[in-house]
């Protein structure tokens, strides 16, 4: 990607200023977000992601350091300008009014119209392209307060898109939808930030999403540092497992994802590599087993056989084998056989 700076920033501190002593959530930070970038910032509660995008987007004032919009210092920026080249959707500010879902996405165009002029033709072609880009046409006409917070949510980006800003800020958008609609979300928002050349970043809990989807990822931790990199780079070089490391959970290189750390005292032997042996290993850890890759080691082994239609586990503890067809069956047994390993 050629590099172009939309928003970038050298030395910033963000943070509170307080009585006593400013609350320092960051410092030293170097951050560029690119045209046409999708960049995921994640981070443990508390570790300042919405500090950041508040900070960035104008909205509270850095504790020191520089903000450059498209190389001019924000702060030097009047407020109707910098809204037409930033828009920001905040978890809190997601409406309830009483204004129906067409008119809140028109007032993105309020940078532009002002708060009493109408729409112009331009205004409509825009309100109608995002409320489209969102797939929000069919509830358009609704009462806002009325929507499922999915549809709101759309409202709310739609209002954010309507506003034709090259920079686009979203503090956890993805936080009420469930699983479907926020995969959904994610390769919306990547797909606009890519086809509309928006510099787009967005905070989330949604590891797994932002691992897959995500251009670039910022890590913030809970030391006030901000992490930067591929996802895949962060995710093998140790810096991922590092950010969120916490006694209770242990980062899954192979799996790519975060488990419970739990200390097994049987272990399984389970050579097979397919789908179904992923998801046994799944069970088996959360019914406290390990996996081993030692047959010596294990209480029992399980080789996996048949096909889709026919599957087969094959149980064998102290030579005897055992069949089961199903992994239903295979749980139940486990189960029943071994009561907490
Ligand atoms: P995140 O969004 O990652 O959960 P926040 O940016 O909300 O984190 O908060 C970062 C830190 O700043 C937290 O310790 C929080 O308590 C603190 N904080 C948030 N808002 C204020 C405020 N208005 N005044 C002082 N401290 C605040
Ligand atoms: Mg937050």
């Amino acid at each position: 990607m050629a590099k172009d700076p939309q928003l970038s920033t050298s030395q910033l501190s963000i943070g509170y200023p307080l009585k006593r002593e400013n609350k320092t959530i960051a410092s030293d930070l170097k951050l560029a977000l690119q045209a046409g970038e999708f960049v995921c910032l994640l981070g443990p509660n508390g570790s300042g992601k919405s500090t950041l995008i508040r900070t960035l987007s104008g909205m509270q004032a850095p504790l020191a350091g520089e903000i450059d919009l498209k190389g001019h210092p924000l702060a030097e920026i009047a407020p109707r300008e910098r809204a037409k080249a930033i828009s920001v959707v905040l978890t809190e500010t997601i409406p309830t009014g009483t204004m129906d879902a067409y008119s809140m996405v028109s007032l993105g165009r309020h940078p532009y119209s002002g708060w009493f002029g109408g729409l112009s033709p331009h205004d409509k072609q825009r309100i109608e392209w995002a409320l489209n880009a969102v797939d929000a046409k069919a509830f358009a006409a609704r009462q806002v307060a009325e929507l499922s917070d999915g549809e709101r949510q759309k409202i709310s980006i739609a209002r954010a898109l309507a506003q034709e800003a090259t920079v686009m800020l979203l503090d956890e958008p993805t936080a009420f939808l469930d699983l479907p609609r926020r995969v959904e979300l994610m390769s919306l928002l990547r797909k606009l930030a890519h086809k509309e050349t928006i510099a787009l970043l967005l905070s989330t809990h949604d590891l797994d999403l932002a691992l897959r989807f995500a251009d670039r990822l910022w890590i913030m931790t809970e030391g006030g540092e901000l992490i930067q990199g591929y996802p895949e780079a962060l995710a093998l070089d140790g810096r991922l497992a590092k950010a969120f490391a916490n006694k209770n959970i242990q980062w899954d290189e192979a799996l790519g994802s975060f488990r419970a750390h739990t200390e097994p005292c049987l272990y399984v032997y389970m050579p097979s590599q397919c789908t179904r042996s992923t998801w046994t290993r799944r069970a088996l850890e959360r019914l406290g087993y390990g996996i081993t890759d030692s047959e010596s080691k294990a209480t029992f082994s399980i080789q996996i056989s048949g096909n889709t239609e026919s599957p087969q586990w094959n149980v064998t503890h102290k030579d005897h084998t055992k069949t089961f067809s199903s992994i239903t069956d295979l749980i139940d047994w486990i189960q029943t056989t071994y009561t907490n390993p």
